[in-house]
């Protein structure tokens, strides 16, 4: 039943049968066996009997479930009705699933990797949560949705922090691993994730209703305002990071343009390609001693089908070197704290641009090849052009995915 794709067809099925895909799958005797065992990767040829293994069988039952084929058309409509115990059901049966593949996706990476520190942390986090959702009660009525929710919401807060300490993790032992293998790891640990925020806040904001928005997608959502806080945040950072300096920005073009997205997947992906434009900016003006920093100029632009929003830089452009690893994970022009360059940044500088004070500016080469997953995951796009010795322009593409017949993927 759980398998049953739902098609776009009728409103009234759809949510029946995501109700219905809740019932008999997750139990809390389930979560009896995870709770407590957070230990995590069972060491080569550990004995059956410990705990991880026994845990191991829990995770490998929802981890071989399939997934619902919801679409986003399909959240919305559960949206719609404000029918907050269904949606809470179908998070409840939904989320094991996911979370058990992510948990096995980590029990199999080589054991050299499952130990460092970081991707260990990470993998406590996903068992640990996976046992605490199996051992929330069932929502059946009013006080066992609000339960429900509330104990979400914290499990959303939990795994705030996932993507940076995912990446300092890799940025110490993905040596260890093939680049493709780390890739594929990489990217669908990502697009897993995404798939399993966009279910739990979806959930979550539908429990705290605001206007304008249909659970978490906003439908009146400016691109240049959203933009324009950003950058005037990377301002801040880049000064932070820069001794005081960081270029201006202009945002032009179609600026009261209003779309319907999930803002935090803009913010994100503006966030990143905006701290790029303002590092280079400032670092080309350094190497070439430029006293002016020439503005971060944006435009945006409405058609019929799409937005696009152009982020044009002089920050020098990319390298033919450097060029063809950008999307690369891990793969930054940030030096090694221990390099020996001639960087005009001190050490501690260096190392304070990397441990993110003030948020990372740069330096775990995530940014891009994140924002390209997320720009992909409703079938936009993500492109830079550069000219090497000017300047950079990166190219979004906003698919309107309201209507949209895209499935949440795993
Ligand atoms: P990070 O910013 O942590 O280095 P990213 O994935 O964001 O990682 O970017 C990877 C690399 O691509 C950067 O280190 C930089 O060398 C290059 N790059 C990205 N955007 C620009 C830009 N606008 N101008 C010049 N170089 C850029
Ligand atoms: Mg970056």
């Amino acid at each position: 039943l759980i398998s049953v794709a739902i098609g776009g067809a009728g409103r009234r099925n759809s949510r029946l049968s995501l109700c219905r895909a809740t019932h008999g799958t997750a139990s809390s005797t389930d979560a009896g066996v995870l709770a407590g065992s957070g230990v995590p990767l069972p060491p080569p040829g550990s004995a059956a009997t410990s705990p991880v293994w026994r845990s191991s069988s829990v995770v490998e039952k929802y981890a071989k479930m399939p997934f619902t084929r919801v679409t986003l058309e399909e959240l919305l409509q559960m949206g719609e009705t404000h029918d907050l115990v269904s949606s809470a059901r179908f998070a409840r049966d939904e989320l094991p699933k996911r979370m058990a593949r992510r948990v096995k996706a980590l029990q199999n990476l080589p054991f050299i990797v499952g130990v460092n520190p970081h991707i260990k942390s990470i993998y406590d986090l996903y068992h640990d949560s996976l046992g605490a959702l199996l051992a929330l009660p069932e929502p059946v009525d009013g006080p066992s949705q609000a339960v429900f929710t509330e104990e979400l919401r914290k499990l959303v807060g939990a795994h705030q922090e996932v993507i940076p300490v995912l990446a300092k993790g890799f940025k110490e032992c993905g040596k260890y691993m093939t680049k493709d293998a780390k890739t594929m790891f990489l990217d669908n640990m990502i697009h897993a994730r995404i798939g399993i925020r966009v279910i739990a806040e979806h959930h979550l904001s539908l429990a705290t209703p605001s206007p304008a928005y249909i659970g978490v997608v906003n439908t009146r959502l400016s691109p240049a305002v959203l933009i324009t806080s950003v950058a005037n945040y990377v301002r801040d950072l880049c000064e932070l990071n820069y001794g005081g300096v960081a270029p201006e920005f202009v945002v032009a073009g179609h600026t009261d343009t209003l779309i319907a997205y999930i803002g935090v997947h803009l913010e994100y992906i503006f966030m990143e390609i905006l701290k790029n434009a303002m590092r280079a900016t400032v670092e080309f003006s350094s190497r070439t001693g430029r006293i002016e920093h020439p503005p971060v100029e944006i435009v945006v632009c409405k058609s019929d089908e799409e937005v696009v929003i152009r982020v044009r830089d002089q920050g020098g452009g990319i390298s033919q070197k450097d060029l063809g690893h950008i999307w690369d994970y891990s793969y930054t022009t940030v030096p090694k704290y221990d390099d020996d360059t001639d960087s005009i940044f001190d050490t501690q500088a260096r190392m304070g641009m990397q441990a993110g004070s003030g948020g990372p500016m740069a330096g775990l080469g995530f940014g891009l090849p994140m924002s390209r997953i997320y720009a992909k995951y409703f079938q936009g796009s993500l492109e830079i052009r550069s000219i090497e010795g000017y300047g950079c322009d990166v190219f979004l593409r906003v698919p309107n995915i309201l209507g949209s017949s895209h499935v949440i993927e795993d």
